[in-house]
């Protein structure tokens, strides 16, 4: 393992809007693949709100694999998310895809996402530094635990302490599933680095089926906090429908928090 500077001390906490997120605060995130509209994005943030979730996520640039995929609302999609964030008193996560798209993002989004295809745009990670918001890091789908938290130390180096890594699964032989989730990811980050590492199990496994299991295995083996695509009515959805999990699943997932959060002694 190369040089890790910023990672070595003990695990830090990201603190916003007196929230917590850390070794000792697991945190849910939930919310759609894709804005779609105003009334939709609000409605999901206050179903979650109602249930104790207090962060919510929404793409508004896509990083689609098709250009004949919808790409996101945009800047509109930006404006949702700052209108519902304020409204509700929740925080807001939405993904990045362009340097050039920092500073108006980090006004209007209080977390901002590093997508998986972006892990490695090092020029997008600098400019990421010189900003305060927390960012998500996720790691890269072909990316070695090494390559990821090293592309963490890029923005760590540049000046934001504020990162969060995210495992949201590898490219393996293994076509079942959309991606492989590592679950071994987890404690080798734990012990490796000081940064709170939280699981997407929607975009590692693109199945609805496999949501629960697998949010109660991260849970089980120490992850931070949970990144699910969640959405009133999933198979609407403009934007992977297929991997998104309705309330009622979400609510079972929850069911198990202290139980799974207690082996670790964290809730
Ligand atoms: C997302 O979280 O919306 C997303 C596109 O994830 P990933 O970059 O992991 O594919
Ligand atoms: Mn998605």
């Amino acid at each position: 393992m190369r040089d890790l500077k910023h990672q070595q001390s003990k695990p830090i906490e990201i603190e916003i809007k007196g929230r917590k997120i850390g070794r000792d605060n697991f945190v849910f995130i939930a919310g759609p693949c894709t804005i779609e509209n105003y009334e939709d994005l609000l409605n999901i943030a206050s179903r979650l709100k109602k249930i104790g979730v207090n962060f919510f996520r929404g793409g508004a640039y896509k990083m689609r694999t098709s250009p004949y995929n919808f790409q996101g609302l945009g800047q509109e999609g930006l404006e949702y998310l700052k209108k519902v964030a304020d409204e509700t008193g929740m925080i807001s996560v939405s993904e990045v895809v362009a340097a050039e798209d920092v500073e108006l993002m980090s006004k209007h989004v209080d977390i901002l996402q590093v997508g998986t295809r972006n892990m490695q745009n090092y020029r997008l990670l600098w400019k990421l530094g010189k900003i305060e918001n927390p960012i998500i890091l996720k790691r890269g789908m072909s990316s070695t635990i090494e390559e990821w938290l090293l592309a963490a130390e890029h923005i760590l180096e540049a000046g934001n302490p504020n990162v969060i890594l995210c495992e949201r699964g590898i490219r393996t032989f293994e076509n079942f599933t959309r991606h492989t989730l590592d679950i071994s990811a987890i404690p080798a980050v734990k012990s490796l680095s000081n940064l709170p590492i939280i699981v997407d199990p929607s975009h590692s496994s693109g199945r609805r089926e496999m949501i629960k299991s697998l949010s109660w295995a991260a849970m089980a083996a120490g992850a931070d906090g949970l990144l699910i695509e969640t959405h009133f009515d999933p198979d609407t959805t403009i934007c992977d429908s297929e991997q998104t999990i309705d309330f009622e699943i979400l609510a079972e997932i929850l069911k198990k928090k202290d139980q799974l959060l207690d082996l670790w002694v964290k809730k």
